[in-house]
């Protein structure tokens, strides 16, 4: 028995981030389908999220799922630092605190100085703000 599972997972792309947070959204789901049993969208919410997770976990296609992680963990960074951005810049009355568009890292600026263009120290990208 432990064999042949062994046998059918190899060459499987099993879990990474993005399926850690489906998981994590199957079991909010399965909350509240405690709460609300005749609600038809949260149980079919529920059952699709499952099937979503079991196809990514048992896919043979590496670079697809990889390409989708991937894209996850940028979004999730961008979610994250635009929360900590926000934190800092009601901290800070000196500066503010931007989220670069193109990869996401936490940019320091002075306040009050107008119109500003600012270059990113990580990815070297240009824009314009208001300071
Ligand atoms: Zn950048």
């Amino acid at each position: 028995m432990r064999e042949k599972l062994y046998r059918f997972m190899q060459g499987r792309y099993g879990t990474d981030k993005l399926n850690q947070f489906i998981f994590y959204v199957e079991l909010i789901l399965l909350v509240l389908s405690l709460f609300f049993r005749r609600n038809i969208v949260i149980n079919i919410l529920f059952y699709i999220s499952i099937i979503i997770y079991l196809a990514r976990a048992l896919s043979k296609n590496y670079v697809a799922r990889s390409i989708e992680n991937q894209k996850f963990i940028r979004i999730q960074a961008k979610i994250v630092h635009r929360f900590q951005a926000f934190n800092k810049s009601l901290k800070d009355k000196q500066n503010k605190y931007l989220v670069c568009p193109e990869c996401a890292q936490i940019i320091r600026v002075p306040r009050n100085k107008g119109k500003i263009e600012v270059r990113c120290p990580s990815c070297r990208k240009s824009f314009d703000t208001k300071s």
